[in-house]
């Protein structure tokens, strides 16, 4: 079994967003690629993905620095999977635009013998059946699930068989209502255990994030972002670096504070800008913050 590192299976993407401000297109996204960036800061990170002929060499050398393990990230020729996101005025709801599939339409995830031994999974958002090939082919310990609400509507009997399966599952306010009737995220939260999970944590946007398990609950504040730029992929970054510090031997109150830590700067660059620039102290501070909130 391979300690200490991180196996992350997800999109790659190319997307288009617009904000209330602003449009950027053919920008460098998909959960893997947000989760990556945050998880290679705690743990080495294996990746699971796919890419197509267009795939930007910028794109390529980033995923180059970062991972530690390309072996199972196929590249093949046609289009890389991209999307297209719209953002309402006080960002409140955020509109898909497009989803083209490219080449993500006939992937099949294939793990190498030595990604099978990755001892931590995270399985990033990405199509049930796609989670559920990797969860068939690795001997992994830990599978942490991050989903979005397209699966929860149209693919929910799938989505449940990976939660028969997954021991930390990670989803905002509106996922866990979504999947359980219930508003209160707490109520949410404990019911969705009721799949056999270990740990669910619920993101609460401006309000942080709540974990919980059979005996506890821990609440962490959000940081008191200055000005959101760009929402996307902080729910990715939220993940990969729960993912990654779990992962590195951390406990759940670290994971948790240095995944809103993270989050909280993501939101504030275009896509990946920020995150992948911010300094050692930007990220101490909010964590110094962010432990003064926590409730346990
Ligand atoms: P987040 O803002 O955390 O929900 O993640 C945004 C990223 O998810 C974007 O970079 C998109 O490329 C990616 N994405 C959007 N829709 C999907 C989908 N259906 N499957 C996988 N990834 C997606």
């Amino acid at each position: 079994m391979i300690e200490s590192s991180l196996l992350i299976a997800g999109s790659i993407a190319i997307d288009t967003i617009e904000t209330p401000e602003a449009r950027r297109e053919n920008i460098l996204g998909g959960s893997v690629t947000y989760a990556l960036i945050a998880a290679h800061r705690f743990v080495p990170c294996h990746v699971v993905g796919i890419i197509g002929s267009d795939f930007p060499q910028e794109g390529k050398d980033l995923y180059q620095s970062l991972a530690s393990n390309l072996t199972d990230l196929q590249e093949v020729e046609g289009s890389t999977f991209s999307w297209g996101g719209r953002y309402s005025d006080n960002w409140d709801e955020r509109e898909t635009l497009y989803t083209d599939l490219g080449v993500f339409g006939n992937f099949q995830p294939l793990l190498c013998e030595e990604n099978k031994d990755v001892k931590t999974v995270l399985l990033a958002n990405i199509h049930p059946e796609l989670q559920t090939s990797i969860i068939n082919q690795s001997e992994a310990d830990i599978f942490i699930l991050d989903t979005m609400n397209l699966w929860i509507d149209t693919t929910r009997s799938q989505l449940e068989d990976v939660l028969k399966k997954t021991n930390i599952l990670l989803l905002n306010e509106s996922e866990a209502e979504l999947l359980t009737n219930y508003s209160d995220p707490l109520k949410a939260g404990t019911e969705l255990l009721n799949y056999g999970l270990e740990k669910v944590i619920v993101k609460l946007g401006g309000e942080g994030a709540l974990f919980i398990n059979e005996r506890d609950q821990i609440r962490v504040g959000a940081f008191p972002v200055e000005k959101v730029v760009d929402p996307t992929g902080a729910g990715d970054v939220f993940a990969g670096a729960f993912s990654g510090i779990l992962a590195a031997g951390g406990n759940e109150v670290e994971a948790i504070i240095q995944a809103s830590a993270l989050a909280s700067i993501c939101v504030e660059g275009f896509g990946a800008e920020k995150i992948l620039n911010c300094s050692v102290e930007d990220v101490s501070d909010r964590i110094n913050y962010l432990q003064s909130t926590l409730e346990l």
